[in-house]
């Protein structure tokens, strides 16, 4: 059972606390998953990573159980460029 979590490419985003947080959670979820994948694309928009990382999981047989977007408020990516976050990827527009 794998989940995969992507966030945005800013530096200060530490991935391996990232999966632990989220190893944790899940647990208390009772979701527990064996593989945690962090993906990152800028803005933490979806990306080519998160697509081939599903693609992959899905090649070796293992269940995708959780996925999930983080966007986050003071992103580098987003003064960096006013384009950094794709309007309508993620989440839909409601
Ligand atoms: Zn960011």
């Amino acid at each position: 059972m794998a989940a995969i979590i992507n966030v945005c490419v800013d530096p200060r985003l530490n991935h391996e606390v990232i999966r632990a947080q989220v190893r944790a959670r899940l647990e208390r979820l009772r979701l527990p998953a064996q593989l945690v994948y962090i993906t990152s694309d800028v803005g933490g928009n979806l990306g080519v990573s998160f697509r081939s990382t599903a693609e992959l999981v899905l090649k070796n047989q293992d269940r995708v159980e959780f996925a999930a977007v983080f966007h986050h408020d003071d992103c580098v990516a987003f003064r960096a460029t006013s384009a950094a976050r794709a309007p309508g990827t993620f989440p839909p527009p409601s």
